[in-house]
């Protein structure tokens, strides 16, 4: 394109491309929504950006904002971050299906994914399936863009409730049946979350039989892995082995959720970790893995209660703990370790992050200084917790090292995430996790600048191009002349990220302007009025 008055707006700096490759000093031209210059020519337009770097927007690839998009449109923690994409729906808590018959056991099961401590309420999620949700959040306004995939847990709430064991039969043929309608409405892919109830109770043959149906309309299956210790053994990497498994058997492209190692008894063993999934991956198997910049996970507190306490949901797990035998037996068994293996708890490395004020306890307190004070043991305040406030109250976990972590960025097999939510920077109900306001501006500082791990365009890479190019998202991800225009402007030489575990709320440093399909959303550090984001499709 030549006619200089055609651009209506012209980025210039130095242009990391989304591809990996060397970055190069340069132009991105946009006409409408869409890139329509690149190169090293200037040219001109209505409105010019010149900033020291020019990025793909940030593909987030695994994210919760499933609800938290469609209940605030603003995005603030990621659009601020330069993530004009989050892609929603991961460790089985979809937005769809939802079976509105069953509306109260998805609300309570969606929850263990609110990170603002506010709660989800039934009339929160009025849709039932994904056309109906895009046309929920595109009507309300949305700042940046949601690639959903299908939540497992929806999937077998909406299909057979809470009922136990692998999906068999008309079950199970009903689950598939859900699922392709939701993939004909252009969903992503299918997210498991194996610790969690009911994902859990899948076993591998069903795993294997969705992967069909996701195979068979060529969208990604992404794994939340099982837990070894529920497995009863102490196999590791066999819940690695489970996931590669299920790409194996059944063809479907594979994306490993959140790798990390959270025992202390095997820190240090990413680099075995990754040396399993890179031969997998040389055997044949279409895999990658996400991974976010921190050494602490966060999660609702319920999952590291004992499987059976667990059992049929939050309702079930109340009723079974308002049980004094029952919830001694239940504090005898946790007091015990982690899982089957009994790994010993050390409740100081655990915080809470959001509790509803439950027993007078705050975001922030560690468990066992919080149940000190209260004169409990820190397994009865656990178990107390959860039964008043079901999969509400949330955690943050310091269980990994900072090592195995910067160990799995670096594997070529790798996409960053943040496992966050599009939130916004205040909250006065909790102290989320800082993955949500950090992880992608993290990378580039953090990772990138600061330890010098891997190349900034490679960084860039994991969060652009090459998740666009494993999630099936094709009209984004890079910076190509017809390409839609998610664009960011950065400075590498500050950008940094500034929320910490006591005060997460934070905006980064460093990111100059973010333009989602086509349109300034971010511009010096302040936010338009525009909602120009869209929930994408795979079709
Ligand atoms: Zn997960």
């Amino acid at each position: 394109m030549s006619d200089t008055e055609s651009y209506n707006l012209v980025l210039s700096g130095l242009i990391y491309d989304g591809t990996g490759a060397k970055p190069f000093e340069g132009y991105v031209g946009v006409t409408g929504d869409t890139i329509s210059y690149v190169g090293k020519e200037k040219i001109t337009g209505t409105k010019e950006i010149v900033a020291p770097a020019i990025s793909a927007g940030f593909i987030d690839i695994h994210t919760h904002s499933d609800l938290s998009m469609a209940l605030d449109g603003r995005c603030e923690s990621k659009l601020f971050q330069g993530v004009t994409t989050d892609v929603s729906g991961n460790c089985a808590f979809g937005p769809v299906p939802i079976n509105r018959e069953r509306i109260a056991e998805h609300t309570a099961h969606l929850q263990g994914m609110d990170f603002t401590g506010g709660g989800y309420q039934e009339s929160d999620i009025s849709w039932n399936d994904l056309n109906e949700y895009r046309a929920t959040l595109e009507t309300r306004g949305i700042a940046q863009n949601n690639a959903p995939l299908v939540g497992h847990g929806n999937l077998r709430i909406a299909a057979m409730g809470l009922k136990e064991g692998g999906a068999k039969g008309a079950d199970l043929a009903r689950m598939a049946e859900l699922l392709e309608r939701e993939l004909a409405q252009g969903a992503f892919g299918m997210s498991t979350g194996l610790t969690y109830v009911p994902s859990r109770y899948a076993d591998i043959d069903e795993l294997v039989a969705l992967g069909k149906v996701l195979k068979k309309h060529n969208r990604v299956y992404a794994s939340h892995a099982r837990d070894y210790d529920i497995l009863g053994d102490d196999d590791f990497f066999g819940v690695v082995n489970e996931a590669l498994e299920v790409g194996r058997r059944s063809g479907v492209r594979v994306q490993y959720s959140h790798a990390a190692i959270n025992q202390p008894h095997r820190w240090g063993m990413a680099g075995k970790w990754t040396d399993i999934f890179a031969a997998a991956v040389k055997d044949g198997v279409d895999a990658c893995f996400d991974v976010y910049p921190y050494d602490a996970s966060s999660s609702a507190l319920t999952q590291y209660l004992p499987a059976w306490v667990q059992a049929d949901g939050v309702d079930a797990m109340a009723t079974r703990l308002a049980d004094p035998e029952t919830s001694a037996r239940a504090e005898r068994d946790l007091a015990k370790g982690w899982g089957a293996l009994e790994i010993p708890w050390q409740w100081d490395r655990v915080m809470l992050s959001a509790t509803e004020g439950l027993l007078d306890t705050k975001a922030g307190q560690r468990i066992d200084a919080a149940a000190r004070e209260r004169n409990l043991t820190p397994e009865h305040l656990v178990l107390e917790l959860c039964r008043l406030g079901g999969n509400r109250v949330m955690v943050v976990l310091f269980y990994r090292t900072e090592e195995d972590m910067r160990t799995f960025i670096r594997s070529p097999h790798s996409m960053i995430c943040s496992d966050g939510s599009a939130i916004a920077f205040k909250q006065s109900k909790a102290l989320p996790h800082p993955r949500s306001y950090g992880a992608a501006v993290r990378a580039l500082g953090f990772i990138g600048r600061q330890k010098h791990d891997l190349p900034l365009e490679e960084i860039i890479y994991k969060m652009s191009g090459k998740v666009a190019a494993h999630m099936g998202i094709h009209d984004r991800g890079v910076l190509a002349v017809g390409k839609a225009a998610d664009i960011v402007a950065f400075d590498p030489a500050t950008v940094r990220d500034q929320a910490t575990f006591t005060e997460p709320g934070q905006p980064p440093i460093g990111i100059d302007y973010v333009i989602v399909n086509g349109q300034v959303a971010v511009a010096g550090g302040v936010q338009s009025e525009v909602r120009a984001g869209k929930v994408l499709s795979a079709l």
